[in-house]
């Protein structure tokens, strides 16, 4: 079976309800998979986390058990996700039969292999964040992760060897330095790895949310949650299938959990007979006032609110537009409206509506025959397809709508230097022809280029262009030369694609 393209987001953990920086994660998941799935088969995943003390601690609190929390949690997850466009293959929850019964197969593959063992845990754990951490590693006697208070833990646990896999691992970091991304997280990794690895506790008995062990206890919520990238896909049922998806080519994870997926994750495939993920990219936070956006620390912003006030294509441009995809950004309602008006409705959004004005104006709407004029826009423009989809897939987004801007840029200079008024006046039809002909195929261009990042919007666009076909096909061969754009093809222009937002009304609100 051919390879297919498999990116996966966490799987969020649903101790409360979402917000933006969820959004984020997951929106730049459907945007490489949405470019991917152009020219080949993809696969795309996301889903909850459930199990683990948090979760069954905020049950509680809310008066329900454990399943009834997550049964009413799950909803709103979806609803985010489709508030934003996003279209996954598969969305995973932990609690589900067809994961629970393959995390208990792991953990008896892992104990017959000699690689778990019964020991005895003492020692910290944040609850917030479900880690064990060494008193050592404590700042305070707080959690280093999130600050919290940590809880004194002694029970009989079982234990993976994951000290076993240390020299393994550097050697894989050391061949493969590109296999976790940003470098600053593969030097960070290192670094642990450098000091030195503890077995890992896998089981828990001072609760009992989470996947069962036969002799008691269940199963540590975050092993049990790793494994959702592989029950999601078939893992040890159908092992065509599985190994048509498996090694993923990308998996995102918050910068917070790259232990887990780098260091953790890697050592479990391997005691499975499996391969590490070809990518684990790192993402950094958004941030307000330089504080992570977390629902914990109460700064959090209602991403359903940005999604109805902005718009859910204008958010997903200026989650990828705003900064380099892995560092940290400052995220204000002022930045999100100043990329909104600029870049989408002065650069876009006019370009679209000028164009299509002149259109109805001298050619009543039609787009005219291309002509023996040709001003060079295909020649310079022939690599962007490949060069777009080469950016987005090394998750590159700024750069991959830099390099898209440069068409927008030079279309806006086209109208502002051949002056198509001025050409109409003085009757040279096949000039002003010319000129039209490449507007509407450079905006069809951007359709289709900018379809991953902003799907509604260009969609849109499309309509209003009338270009035939679907403009999800693969930009190979829809894009391969100008052209491409039929003569005669009937556009209707409607209202702008972007309407701009009052800055007065985006500040007092
Ligand atoms: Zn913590």
């Amino acid at each position: 079976m051919e390879r297919a393209y498999y990116v996966t987001t966490p799987i969020y953990y649903i101790s409360g309800n979402p917000h933006i920086g969820h959004a984020y994660t997951t929106i730049v998941a459907d945007v490489l998979a949405r470019t991917a799935r152009t020219f080949g088969p993809t696969f795309f995943l996301t889903g909850t986390d459930e199990h683990g003390q948090k979760v069954a601690n905020a049950a509680a609190a809310a008066g329900k058990t454990p399943q009834e929390w997550c049964d009413e949690l799950v909803p709103r997850w979806k609803a985010l996700f489709a508030a934003y466009h996003v279209e996954y293959d598969d969305f995973i929850r932990t609690t589900e039969p067809r994961h629970v019964e393959k995390v208990l197969r792991v953990f008896e593959r892992l104990r017959e292999r000699g690689d778990v063992y019964l020991g005895k845990y003492e020692g910290w754990y944040c609850v917030s964040d479900e880690t064990f951490w060494l008193e050592s590693k404590l700042v305070n006697g707080r959690c280093p992760t999130c600050g919290r208070e940590v809880q004194w833990i002694s029970e009989d646990d079982w234990f993976f060897r994951l000290s076993a896999y240390r020299d393994r691992l550097i050697e894989h970091f050391e061949r493969n330095p590109g296999w976790v991304q940003p470098r600053s997280v593969y030097n960070e990794m290192m670094a642990i790895l450098r000091e030195g690895l503890d077995d890992l506790s896998i089981s828990r008995t001072s609760f009992d949310w989470g996947v069962p062990i036969p002799e008691g206890g269940v199963i540590y919520v975050w092993l049990d949650a790793l494994l959702n990238y592989i029950t999601a896909i078939g893992w040890s049922e159908d092992d065509a299938f599985f190994h048509r998806y498996w090694p993923a080519q990308t998996q995102l994870v918050g910068k917070e959990i790259a232990r887990f997926h780098t260091i953790i994750w890697p050592a479990i495939l391997w005691a499975l007979g499996e391969a590490a993920p070809e990518l684990v990219f790192a993402h950094g936070w958004i941030t307000v006032d330089g504080q992570k956006m977390s629902k914990s620390l109460d700064n959090a912003v209602d991403p359903f609110l940005l999604a109805d006030r902005f718009g859910a294509d204008a958010m997903r441009y200026f989650l990828l537009r705003e900064a380099p995809f892995g560092s940290d950004f400052s995220y204000s309602e002022e930045k999100i409206a100043q990329r909104r008006n600029s870049d989408l409705a002065n650069d876009l959004g006019n370009l679209l509506q000028r164009t299509l004005s002149m259109l109805a104006r001298y050619r009543d709407g039609i787009v005219p025959e291309r002509g023996a004029h040709r001003g060079g826009l295909g020649e310079r423009f022939a690599s962007l397809p490949i060069m777009v989809r080469e950016r987005i897939l090394e998750l590159r987004f700024r750069e991959a709508l830099e390099s898209i801007w440069e068409l927008v840029t030079t279309l806006n200079k086209t109208i502002d230097e051949r002056k198509p008024w001025e050409l109409h006046k003085a009757a040279r039809t096949e000039d002003l022809n010319a000129v039209l002909y490449d507007l509407c195929e450079g905006l069809r261009w951007l359709a289709m280029l900018l379809h991953p990042f902003m799907p509604e919007r260009m969609s849109e666009m499309w309509e209003q262009l009338g270009a035939p076909g679907r403009i999800d096909e693969d930009w190979a061969s829809a894009l391969g030369a100008w052209g491409g754009l039929p003569p005669a093809t009937q556009t209707a222009l409607s209202g702008p694609l972007f309407p701009k937002i009052e800055f007065e009304t985006v500040a007092s609100t």
